[in-house]
């Protein structure tokens, strides 16, 4: 994969904008940016929101991984000797625990079709 001469990212081809001179091993965002190309001209180019909108999508599929352990700190930390509530949200953080991989695998599907709608359609020019 090359390597920006702008920024030093290193990013597949399709991520580099085409051209000689000024233009050569330039990517997509520092393009834009400097003005070299208009956005739209660079369809593989991610907006902010797109970013956003794709961070949020990863967030949202990790962060049951952030809550098991939170959960499990605050049952810890509070509920553990309250009788008889303690014993049954252990109960219920335990099978939270063992479904959370199963959802995980479960959602992974639409995960990955979240991701296709969020990534921009692009055919590689010729010569890249
Ligand atoms: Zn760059």
């Amino acid at each position: 994969m090359p390597t920006c001469r702008h920024c030093g990212s290193t990013y597949p081809r399709e991520h580099f904008i085409h051209g000689n001179g000024p233009k050569t091993q330039v990517c997509v965002r520092c393009g834009v940016e400097q003005g070299l190309v208009s956005k739209e001209d660079v369809p593989v180019h991610f907006t902010k929101e797109l970013a956003n909108a794709r961070f949020s999508a990863v967030a949202r599929r990790y962060s049951i991984f952030l809550y098991i352990p939170f959960l499990w700190g605050l049952w810890l930390f509070t509920l553990s000797d309250v009788e008889p509530w303690g014993l049954f949200f252990l109960g219920l953080l335990v099978l939270l625990t063992l479904l959370a991989p199963v959802v995980f695998i479960y959602r992974g599907g639409r995960f990955s079709g979240d991701m296709a709608r969020l990534s921009p359609a692009y055919d590689r020019p010729k010569g890249h």
